[in-house]
């Protein structure tokens, strides 16, 4: 295993992070938390939860597994979360975590998901972030810390004000120019960095043939060249992984040992293929997220993607299971085109939209 700085904090954790909201069998409690024990065994020391994961099952999951992981003792620090914009909320959501996990305090608890600029402001007026600082004085919390889907230059703004002494933000090797500034101002402001959704939504590992380029060496498969990407920035503290069983903890542990850097010519090459050729591609950054109508917009044209290379899964049960939408959400459309004003990418979403229904008509 390989161990990283978190930030200015003086701790180091393990480069792989165990994500609590993948698990086979959630309601198989005493089973699921073998899977824990097994990844501190492998030497993985982070381990991120939340309220809600697996039906609610994954904090009690993790309780179970903490009672044990203290007997063994080896470090492992707990990261879980609270979306809540009122203080008194966020309170009980950290109480509640608090007896549910078996802990007298939480390592990292995210201010959780914020996304968007005034989303975040309703976390500060509601009380959430104060109330996040106090438990820290109180002891019960050690590093306040924030999860975000905001773009780059907003996710800076929010570290800039100085609350927190981390991130966890969505980045991939498809993604990674619409956050790599907020990596590098988490880097800037003595910030840990913790990366989920590192296999792109599955994208990167359900598409081998065409993101073979992300592999720099023949023995590499795709996971290991979505992992070796982010590894190469030396200010991701944490890669968060989404474990089902013991085989996936086992899988992406070989993936991280195997680990050798590249040299700056093979990154390069590396950002100009996702820059040149993977252009007509949305990448989640969610800045179309002004439809005056509520359309989410970025979960169709993102399953739309799958028309642009070769997608293994159908595009309707990337709508369905992956997103949770469906294409009759798409009658609601005035064709404003306030979204396609504002796409990162410049994409002609309208277009995605009917390229997206006919390809679903068609079963593909
Ligand atoms: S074009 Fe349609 S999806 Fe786009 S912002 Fe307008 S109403 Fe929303
Ligand atoms: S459609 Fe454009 S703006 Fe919306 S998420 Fe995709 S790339 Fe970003």
């Amino acid at each position: 295993m390989i161990y990283r700085k978190y930030g200015n904090t003086g701790e180091k954790v393990s480069i792989l992070g165990f994500g609590g909201m993948r698990f086979e069998n959630p309601s198989d409690i005493e089973s699921s938390a073998e899977i824990l024990l097994h990844a501190l065994n492998k030497g993985i020391t982070y381990f991120d939860t939340a309220p809600g994961y697996c039906g609610d099952h994954s904090e009690d999951i993790f309780g179970t597994a903490v009672k044990e992981m203290k007997k063994l003792n080896k470090p492992f620090y707990i990261s879980t979360k609270s979306n809540k914009p009122s203080g008194a909320d966020l309170r009980k959501n950290l109480e509640d975590s608090l007896r549910r996990l078996n802990v007298d305090y939480i390592d990292f608890y995210n201010c959780w998901y914020v996304l968007t600029m005034e989303d975040w402001e309703g976390r500060k007026k509601g009380g959430a972030v104060a109330e996040i600082l106090k438990a820290h004085e109180e002891g019960l919390i050690r590093y306040p810390v924030f999860s975000t889907h905001l773009p780059g230059n907003e996710i800076r703004q929010v570290i800039e004000e100085g609350y927190f002494r981390g991130v966890t933000l969505g980045y991939s090797v498809i993604n990674f120019p619409f956050r790599e500034e907020g990596i590098q101002a988490a880097a800037d402001n003595g910030m840990g960095v913790v990366v989920m959704n590192p296999l792109g939504g599955g994208t990167i590992t359900q598409n081998p043939g065409t993101f073979d380029f992300i592999r720099v060496r023949p023995e590499q498969n795709s996971l290991d060249g979505a992992l070796h990407f982010l590894m190469n920035n030396k200010n991701i503290s944490v890669i968060l992984t989404g474990f089902r069983n013991k085989d996936d903890v086992d899988t992406a542990v070989a993936s991280i040992n195997s680990f050798e850097p590249y040299t700056a010519v093979e990154i390069e090459k590396i950002k100009r293929h996702i820059e040149g050729d993977f252009n007509n591609l949305c990448t989640t950054c969610r800045y179309c997220n002004n439809c005056p109508v509520d359309i989410p917009v970025w979960k169709f044209v993102e399953s739309a993607n799958g028309l642009y290379y070769k997608a293994d899964g159908s595009l309707s049960d990337r709508l369905k299971y992956h997103w949770g939408t469906e294409l009759s959400v798409l009658d609601l459309c005035t064709e404003c085109r306030l979204c396609e004003d504002v796409c990162t990418q410049h994409l002609p979403i309208l277009e995605r939209f009917e390229e997206l229904k006919a390809a679903i008509a068609e079963n593909k």
